[in-house]
């Protein structure tokens, strides 16, 4: 089969992490007998260079005629000092809405091979755990109305959380659908003990799970969710949650794999077009040594080939290298840990996982 994916890849060391994952995807598509027509585009600090803005039109029209689009990172000191409508991250968001991406998925794996990176105890570690959280993107909290105003106590500010119906459903059949393709297990995270917004959205995805009776489907309130996680994460498989609740729970599920260079993530709409990219920025602190891990990006692409085009198997494959890679010792910097020996540079551990592939 044939596709077109659209690259930015950015700044930083995002240029070398999207030129390692597309080596590995070129060796994919070559064993699977694909074909990827690979096109870049300017986004970020190194738009803002050639054009003056972080999110060139060029750029929105590439990706939007694209089936899928790799991105690796932006932002960089040198454009630090722009105001914020014009610095590189304003790019991230505006994307996002362009391809009306509402749905986040962020898994955090944690790699037997790598468990003394975690802040977990060894027993509760056991063989490793594999977590997807799947975070509404584009409501709640983060966009409902707020502002300052004068109340009883004096000057007070307020934000607004507002969910509707459609904007639930389209989240609750996005996790639903991620659970079929995993181990159909799906757990809600709300605070319906308090929240009216909560309980709408217990309401629906209670719905929801009737059409889906092959998904185990339980419910769980926020702040347990962010007792258990710890204690046992093992429990869980894919957890959807609202905005707020899932800014906190991916970067609580992230820490506790112990490396921010081995996460990737997905952005989901409605069609299938998504964007990938790494959890991390664009390090400018090692940006142009060959001293990334590309993991974290070369998961992207196996995300990219699982969810947008449909290819399970060649994702998988991807998916047991990185794991082969990994159970066989061979490490970047940024994991080796107490690990003796000399860490493999970015195109390095690019060669290992191609040679397992
Ligand atoms: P960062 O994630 O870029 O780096 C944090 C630390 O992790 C650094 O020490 C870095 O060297 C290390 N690190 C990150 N990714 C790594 C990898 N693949 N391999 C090895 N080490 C890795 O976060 P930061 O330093 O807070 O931000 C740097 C820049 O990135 C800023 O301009 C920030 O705005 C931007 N940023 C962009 C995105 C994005 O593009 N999605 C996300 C977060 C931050």
């Amino acid at each position: 089969m044939e596709f077109n994916i659209a690259l930015l890849k950015g700044d930083g060391i995002g240029v070398e992490i999207v030129d390692s994952a597309v080596r590995v995807l070129e060796k994919t598509a070559g064993k699977f007998g694909h074909t990827f027509n690979f096109t870049a585009y300017p986004i970020g600090g190194c738009a803002i260079n050639e054009t003056g803005m972080p999110l060139p039109q060029e750029t929105i029209d590439g990706c939007l005629a694209a089936d899928c689009v790799l991105l690796g990172a932006v932002g960089g000191p040198e454009w630090d000092s722009l105001p914020s409508e014009r610095r590189p991250e304003k790019a991230l968001l505006g994307i996002r809405s362009a391809l009306g991406l509402y749905t986040n998925l962020r898994p955090a794996r944690l790699y037997s091979a790598l468990r003394s990176a975690s802040p977990l105890k060894d027993e509760i570690i056991g063989d490793g755990f594999d977590i997807l959280i799947v975070r509404e993107l584009t409501g709640g909290i983060y966009f409902g109305e707020r502002g300052y105003r004068e109340g009883k106590m004096g000057r007070e500010a307020y934000d607004t959380e507002v969910y509707s119906t459609t904007e639930i459903d389209r989240i609750g059949r996005a996790a639903f659908e991620a659970a079929m393709k995993r181990s159909k297990k799906l757990c809600s995270v709300d605070k319906a003990n308090v929240l009216e917004t909560s309980i709408l959205w217990r309401t629906i995805m209670h719905k929801i799970s009737e059409e889906y009776p092959e998904v185990e489907y339980t419910d769980m309130y926020i702040d347990n969710a962010a007792m258990q996680i710890v204690r046992d994460p093992h429990q869980f498989d894919v957890i959807v949650t609202s905005n707020m609740f899932g800014d906190i729970l991916s970067d609580e599920s992230a820490q506790l794999t112990g490396s921010i260079g081995l996460l990737p993530s997905a952005s989901l709409g409605a069609s299938k077009r998504g964007l990938y990219e790494p959890v991390h920025g664009s390090a400018p602190d090692i940006a142009g040594q060959n001293k990334a891990d590309p993991i974290a990006e070369i998961l992207s692409g196996a995300m990219m080939l699982r969810y947008s085009l449909g290819l399970a198997k060649e994702a998988d494959a991807i998916e047991n290298a990185v794991d082969t890679v990994l159970n066989a010792g061979w490490r970047t910097a940024d994991i080796m840990g107490n690990t003796d020996g000399k860490p493999l540079s970015c195109t390095e551990m690019t060669d290992k996982i191609i040679e397992v592939l």
